[in-house]
């Protein structure tokens, strides 16, 4: 009899992120793959599993998703628990579907575990609600990333908020004024969100472009339209251009 696979969502940073459920299970792993964005102090959780890394991380290092669906199966079916660790949620741009259904043929007991997406994890780093009242009805998690690699910016809800462009923020900008997005829609941008060291730049529409520098080389979600807009706060400048903010309570 085949073992099971568990896939968790192991949240977008500090491993603290992780759901209890998520980490119960994980505890329970035989074998544990894992992607590069999934924090290893996790690993604690599962002392004497076998770690396999298999992450994809930009355009580097990546394995074949054949390859992965093949080592899911080829453990499933020696060891009882087989955990998929993925960085966020598994649900979203987590290339969950093939793997899913490369398990079902093989005939192979599933389970998914949620977790917290990056979007989300950049709204609470910066303090910016996806939703606002009156003016921010929908939120639409969006990726920039073609299959031919190339750029695409949309305007399909209130908040737009926008995975896998932390290369390619000139681009983006161009591209979101292509859309109709107004210049000075309002753009937040996260990096490394739920990290101690987890950063956000303010901008609009067409300065977008100025947060490449401060947030080059880590994971970046860039969040667009009412989501992004600044709650009562007290602007910095700093010296890359971007506007820091630092939100004060707000008196009652
Ligand atoms: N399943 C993941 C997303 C995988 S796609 C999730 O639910 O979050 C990878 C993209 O997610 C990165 O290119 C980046 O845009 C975003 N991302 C992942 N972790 C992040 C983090 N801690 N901070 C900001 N963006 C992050």
């Amino acid at each position: 009899m085949s073992g099971r696979v568990v896939f968790i969502g192991a949240g977008p940073g500090a491993a603290d992120l992780i759901t209890l459920r998520g980490a119960r299970l994980l505890a329970t792993a035989d074998v544990v793959l894992y992607d590069a964005l999934t924090d290893p102090a996790l690993r604690e959780i599962a002392p004497n599993a076998r770690w396999e890394h298999v992450g994809k991380r930009g355009f580097a290092d990546s394995t074949g998703q054949a390859t992965i669906n093949a080592l899911l199966v080829k453990h499933a079916n020696r060891v009882d628990v087989v955990v998929r660790l993925k960085g966020g949620d598994p649900s979203v741009f987590g290339r969950l579907e093939e793997e899913l259904e490369a398990l079902a043929d093989a005939g192979i007991e599933c389970e998914v575990v949620p977790g917290v997406t990056a979007a989300i994890a950049a709204a609470a780093a910066s303090q910016r609600p996806l939703t606002r009242r009156g003016n921010g009805r929908s939120v639409s998690f969006t990726t920039a990333m073609t299959r031919t690699g190339a750029l695409h910016a949309s305007h399909t809800a209130d908040t737009e908020v926008f995975y896998m462009a932390g290369k390619q923020l000139c681009a983006l900008s161009r591209r979101l004024i292509e859309a109709g997005w107004p210049t000075d829609t309002p753009v937040c941008v996260v990096s490394r969100a739920g990290w101690p060291d987890q950063l956000h730049s303010d901008h609009n529409v067409a300065t977008l472009p100025r947060a490449s520098l401060l947030h080059s080389g880590r994971p970046t979600i860039v969040t667009v339209g009412a989501g992004a807009q600044a709650l009562r706060t007290t602007a910095v400048r700093n010296r890359t251009d971007c506007v820091e903010t630092r939100v004060e309570t707000l008196k009652p």
